[in-house]
């Protein structure tokens, strides 16, 4: 801005000099025009700084926007990063029963991939670091569930166990479908009572979790509610270890079917994947109590 103006005033110098204004009177009106744009820059400086707090305000690249660093402070957030790199070449220990709120399951498995071959281990890791790292801007203590993507596990139950441990205020355990190739979007699953009546203190606020979600998720990314399972993007279920043994609130997050083409070609896209971000913590933040980033001027 600044740059083009001195420009424009060059030019009006040399267009002049020709004699049709003597030279005082230009630079006058040159000095004018500075001011004039040192005025207007100022000012639009100060619109942009006022609007960097911006929500969902993703800039380009949907990068780092920050809320102000004590916001979430206080608040333990788990984010648990489905299946693991090395699950694949570890068929026996993931494949092992382990207790999951009355009935068992399988302590870990594969999980889907792309048609193109990009894993959902990857894409669940990708996305909870970057999640993490919003969070942790927003003053929030954050752990997660693996903390490299080459590993085997861990366990559901071990899982599970992590955000109980820490009492954490809220678990969200990230997925990416593999349905069906010709249905799309996400969906979040919300814990039914378990088979062993356990987690029945979560059941309420995993639900409002969910809903929240469900809103910022959509709301970032543009990604619609799943149109091959579920209600409403959403489902309710009683044979996830995950959900059946939290004794805190949490919900799986299933972000995209990475069988079809459409939210295949959106999960592999690092700018997707950054709007994904910012729609999980601030539906996060918002669970918390801790409205995002918004609009509304804070001061
Ligand atoms: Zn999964």
């Amino acid at each position: 801005m600044i740059g083009t103006s001195s420009a424009l005033i060059g030019d009006r110098w040399s267009n002049h000099g020709s004699g049709r204004w003597p030279p005082v009177v230009v630079w006058a009106s040159g000095a004018v025009l500075v001011i004039i744009f040192a005025l207007a820059a100022g000012f639009g400086l100060r619109t942009l700084l006022g609007d960097g707090d911006a929500p969902g305000g993703a800039g380009p690249g949907g990068g780092a926007d920050v809320a102000p660093a004590t916001s979430l402070a206080g608040q333990v957030i788990v984010l648990d990063a489905g299946h693991n790199g090395g699950n694949g070449a570890a068929p026996a220990a993931i494949g092992r029963q382990v207790p999951a709120g009355g009935i068992s399951k399988e302590c870990d498995t594969v999980g889907a991939q792309t048609d193109a071959g990009y894993p959902e281990h990857a894409f669940t890791f990708d996305l909870a670091e970057r999640t993490a790292r919003l969070l942790r801007a927003r003053g929030a203590t954050v752990r997660l569930t693996r903390t490299a993507d080459t590993g085997v596990g861990p366990c559901i139950d071990e899982r599970a166990r992590i955000g109980n441990d820490l009492g954490a205020d809220a678990v969200v355990s990230i997925h990416a479908d593999g349905g069906p190739a010709s249905g799309r979007g996400f969906h979040v699953i919300a814990p039914a009572l378990s088979p062993d009546r356990a987690n029945a203190a979560i059941l309420a606020p995993s639900t409002r979790l969910a809903t929240t979600l469900r809103t910022t998720f959509g709301r970032a990314t543009g990604e619609p509610l799943a149109d091959y399972l579920g209600q409403q993007g959403m489902t309710i279920r009683s044979d996830l270890g995950g959900l059946n043994l939290s004794r805190v609130p949490k919900v799986f997050l299933e972000c995209g079917n990475m069988r079809n083409p459409t939210d295949a070609a959106e999960l592999v896209d690092p700018a997707w994947r950054a709007r994904a971000a910012t729609g999980l913590a601030d539906g996060i933040s918002s669970f918390l109590g801790i409205p995002p980033a918004s609009p509304t001027p804070r001061r």
